[in-house]
């Protein structure tokens, strides 16, 4: 809460960020072999940099953060939302039932 402090982009708006949620870990098939199904890894995902009006939003569920995986992204925004590499945002483990 200092001046000067690097302003980090919320996931959501890309607005000013200024509250942290941190990344539930998640499973990922991302093997040197794709087609060896045995292959998995769990990925610690980033924490989630969101302006304070969407991270209360986050925590009361009325948004899901969502991430893509696609090397091109690895990056968080909204599910059901297109990202930059034109694929989905697909759930986090954040709710009660996926
Ligand atoms: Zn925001
Ligand atoms: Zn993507």
């Amino acid at each position: 809460m200092t001046p000067g402090t690097p302003a980090t982009a919320c996931a959501l708006c890309g607005g000013p960020a200024t509250e942290t949620i941190e990344a539930p870990r998640r499973t990922l098939a991302r093997g040197p072999d794709p087609g060896d199904p045995s292959y998995s890894l769990t990925v610690i995902l980033p924490d989630i940099e969101l302006c304070l009006e969407h991270a209360l939003q986050v925590r009361e569920g009325t948004r899901l953060i969502g991430w893509c995986d696609d090397p091109r992204c690895r990056t968080y925004g909204e599910v059901g939302e297109a990202s930059s590499c034109g694929n989905l945002y697909g759930k986090l483990g954040t709710s009660k039932r996926v």
